[in-house]
C-alpha cells in the first residue's frame, strides 16, 4: 500500500527557484520515489496569477506522486499541517537598498512564518530555508516559533557543498559521485569557508589527488564563493536549477540518510562546536540517520582555518545583532 501522501510547503512557489523546485519535489526528489506528496506552495498577492500558473502546469504534468496541489497566498492556509517547508520566498535586495533595509523586510516576513508555524505546523515539520540571508532567516523563524524543536530548523549551504564537489570533480577528471566530503563552514554568503581538508576523492585524500595546494587554497575557495555571481553572467538569470537539486538533496539526506562515510554539509543551530558561536545557523559538516542530523565531530582544523571559521563566525554574530535591531523596530 502506498504511504499516506507528505504535505510540502514552497514558499516563493512562482519564483524562479520555486518553479524548478515544485517539479522536483512532485517527481520525488526530495522525499524519495515512493512517497507521494502533496505540494503546498505560497507566493504573495502581486504573484497570485504566475502561482495559478504553475498549479495548472503541475495538474498538466500529471506526476504519479502528486497528489495535491494547495496554491495560496494566505500564509496560514499555507502552513496548515504541514511536513516539510522550504522556505525560497523572500525579499530581494535591490539596487540602493541598505543591507538594514533587507534585513528588516526579512525579518518581518520570517516573524510572521514562524508565527504561522507555530500555529498550523506539525511540531516534527523538518524546515529548510533558501532565502537569503538564508542563516538569519532561519535563525528568526527559530527564535518567534518555540514549539518547534530548533533542530528541525536548518539553512541551506547543499548548493555550495555541491559546488565544492563540482569543482573537485571537474579538476580531477573524478565522477562527482565519487568526491566526498568537502564541508561548508559558516554563513551561506561571501564568508563561508569551503574545507577540503577532510574531503576525499575516489577513496584518497583530495589534497592528495589534486596536488596543488595553491589552487585549493586560493582560486577553489573563490571559484565555489563567486560561482552565483558567475552563473548570473553567463545566465542573465540567478542559479535557480541547482538552487532547487541542492534543496532536495538537503531535505532528501535529512530524511532517507546520509550514505555510511559521507557527510554534508547544512545550516544548523550551533552548539559551538569547532569554536563555531554558539546561538547562531552556522553551516556545519553533518550526518543524518533516522531524521536526526548529528554534526560531525572530531575533525582536525589547522590555524588556517581556524582563523576563516572565526571570520565566517563573526559574520553571522553581526547579522544576529542586526536582525535582533530590527525584531525590536518592528
Ligand atoms: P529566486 O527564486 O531566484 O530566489 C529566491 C530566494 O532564494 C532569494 O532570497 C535568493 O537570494 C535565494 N537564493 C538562495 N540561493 C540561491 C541561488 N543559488 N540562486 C538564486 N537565489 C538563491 O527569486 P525570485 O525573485 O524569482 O522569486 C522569489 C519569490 O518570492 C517570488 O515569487 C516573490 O513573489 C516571492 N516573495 C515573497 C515574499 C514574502 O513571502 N513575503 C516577499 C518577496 C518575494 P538572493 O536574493 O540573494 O538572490
Amino acid at each position: 500500500m502506498a504511504p499516506e501522501p507528505k504535505r510540502v510547503l514552497i514558499t516563493g512557489a512562482a519564483g524562479q527557484i520555486g518553479y524548478a523546485l515544485a517539479p522536483l519535489v512532485a517527481r520525488g526528489a526530495a522525499l524519495g520515489p515512493d512517497q507521494p506528496v502533496i505540494l503546498h506552495l505560497l507566493d504573495i498577492e502581486p504573484a497570485k496569477q504566475a502561482l495559478e500558473g504553475v498549479r495548472m502546469e503541475l495538474v498538466d504534468s500529471a506526476y504519479p506522486l502528486l497528489a495535491g496541489v494547495v496554491a495560496t497566498t494566505d500564509v496560514n492556509e499555507a502552513f496548515n499541517g504541514i511536513d516539510v517547508a522550504i522556505l525560497v520566498g523572500g525579499f530581494p535586495r535591490k539596487a540602493g537598498m541598505e543591507r538594514k533595509d533587507v534585513m528588516s523586510k526579512n525579518v518581518s516576513i520570517y516573524k510572521a512564518q514562524a508565527a504561522a508555524l507555530e500555529k498550523h505546523g506539525s511540531k516534527n515539520a523538518k524546515i529548510l530555508v533558501v532565502a537569503n540571508p538564508a542563516n538569519t532567516n532561519a535563525l528568526i523563524l527559530k527564535e518567534n516559533a518555540p514549539s518547534i524543536p530548533a533542530e528541525n530548523i536548518t539553512a541551506m549551504t547543499r548548493l555550495d557543498h555541491n559546488r565544492a564537489l563540482g569543482q573537485l570533480s571537474e579538476r580531477t577528471g573524478t565522477h562527482v559521485g565519487k568526491v566526498r566530503n568537502a564541508i561548508i563552514w559558516g554563513n551561506h554568503s561571501s564568508t563561508q569557508y569551503p574545507d577540503v581538508n577532510h574531503a576525499t576523492v575516489d577513496g584518497k585524500p583530495a589534497r592528495e589527488v589534486v596536488k596543488d595546494d595553491a589552487y585549493l587554497d586560493g582560486e577553489f575557495i573563490t571559484t565555489v564563493q563567486q560561482r552565483g555571481a558567475a552563473i548570473i553572467k553567463a545566465r542573465g538569470l540567478s542559479s535557480a536549477l541547482s538552487a532547487a537539486s541542492s534543496a532536495c538533496d538537503h531535505i532528501r539526506d535529512w530524511v532517507l540518510g546520509t550514505p555510511e562515510g559521507t557527510f554534508v554539509s547544512m545550516g544548523v543551530l550551533s552548539d559551538g562546536s569547532y569554536g563555531a558561536p554558539k546561538d547562531v545557523i552556522f553551516s556545519f559538516p553533518v550526518t543524518t540517520k533516522d531524521g536526526k542530523w548529528s554534526i560531525v565531530q572530531g575533525l582536525d582544523i589547522d590555524e588556517r582555518s581556524a582563523q576563516l571559521l572565526k571570520t565566517t563566525g563573526d559574520e553571522l554574530v553581526e547579522e544576529k545583532a542586526l536582525a535582533q535591531e530590527c525584531l525590536a523596530d518592528l
